[in-house]
């Protein structure tokens, strides 16, 4: 289950026994490469969508992050993305450019977006889920979240049109979801859905925490294996994909805008690239006919919209069968998370 992120953390899962020792050295279980051979096909494309600007901070949504790390993780990953050729848009939270002292400097970290000729998009205000939010107050929330990001873009010679649902919670009934859908089309935005589903932010949970105990054994053994999962990742969205529409349908990633990012992007291009991927805009992936079929799910769930689209084929939403990372990131995730609500 993925983007779901601390919502899904109240206290009541902290009672999970902490197994941290244990899963250490279990993690040597969790190497197993994907089976699939790498690139059958260079038809493959994708487009990168990256949340949480400025930055998602490991461990808790509700911290807005540290100047420094922040303006580390927003230089690099614009150039890696620049280095392969990626365009990619990066959905903004508005919140966590509201620093005193630090406005401007933070404002500056989304423009250095826009000058490297990548785009921006709306991720709400406060990064609040649908689920439990009124829709009023959400779409208060959206327009709160749009000021600064919609000046710099028009600046830039951008509008800004995608909206992304923070948790991938789109409304917690069909009419709540069908209202916001309106208001999204009269404002000219369009909802960015998100095929490749992942759990990343638990990666980056971790390999936060091992950087703060100077761990470089536990930080580089994170990196390989957030790898070799996203392999195990596209694998399995993409098998959904040839299952649905019989063919490889242009994909869209969601990554988060993260140390793990940082560390780990320039490696999971390569290894997309040696996967037969081209990497395209949002705009042209959503130009495939696959992106017309309705989304029909109502729920809690945040997941793929390739398992959305199941209902549109008469078949099951099964989101239980999104990969998961191993054990151990999720137990430490898990309790990393625990202690920083507890304070
Ligand atoms: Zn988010």
């Amino acid at each position: 289950m993925a983007s779901v992120e601390e919502i899904r953390f109240p206290l009541a899962t902290c009672a999970i026994v902490s197994v941290c020792c244990v899963a250490l050295f279990a993690v040597c279980c969790d190497f197993a490469a994907s089976t699939n051979p790498w690139a059958e096909s260079n038809s493959r494309a994708v487009a990168i969508t990256v949340d949480d600007l400025p930055g998602a901070v490991p461990g808790t949504g509700r911290a807005a992050g540290n100047l420094k790390d922040l303006k580390r993780i927003n230089r690099l990953i614009p150039r890696i993305l620049n280095a392969h050729r990626a365009p990619a848009i990066g959905f903004v939270n508005e919140w966590k450019l509201q620093v005193p002292g630090e406005r401007d400097t933070r404002v500056a970290l989304l423009q250095s977006w826009l000058d490297a000729g990548l785009t921006l998009g709306n991720h709400t205000y406060s990064h609040i889920s649908f689920q439990t939010t009124p829709l009023a107050q959400y779409e208060d929330d959206f327009i709160r979240g749009e000021v600064v990001t919609q000046a710099l873009m028009k600046t830039a010679g951008q509008e800004e049109k995608y909206f992304r649902h923070p948790y991938l919670a789109t409304g917690p009934t069909p009419e709540t979801k069908a209202a916001f859908d309106i208001f999204l089309k009269d404002r000219g935005y369009r909802v960015a859905p998100v095929t490749v589903d992942n759990d990343d932010w638990q990666f980056n949970d971790v390999l936060g925490a091992a950087l703060e105990k100077k761990d470089k054994q536990l930080a580089n053994r994170t990196k390989q294996v957030y790898l070799a999962y996203m392999s195990t990742v596209f694998d399995y969205y993409e098998s959904v994909s040839r299952s649905l529409f019989h063919r490889d349908i242009p994909q869209v990633l969601l990554i988060h805008d993260s140390g793990l990012t940082a560390e780990c992007l320039d490696q999971l291009l390569t290894n997309l690239e040696r996967r037969g991927y081209r990497f395209i805009t949002l705009d042209d992936a959503l130009a495939d006919p696959a992106y017309a079929t309705p989304d029909l799910f109502i729920g809690p769930e945040g997941f793929s919209w390739l398992l959305r689209w199941k209902l549109a084929f008469g078949q099951q939403a099964d989101w239980q069968k999104e990969p998961d990372p191993p054990a151990w990131v999720m137990n430490m995730s898990n309790d990393i998370r625990c202690a920083k609500q507890k304070h």
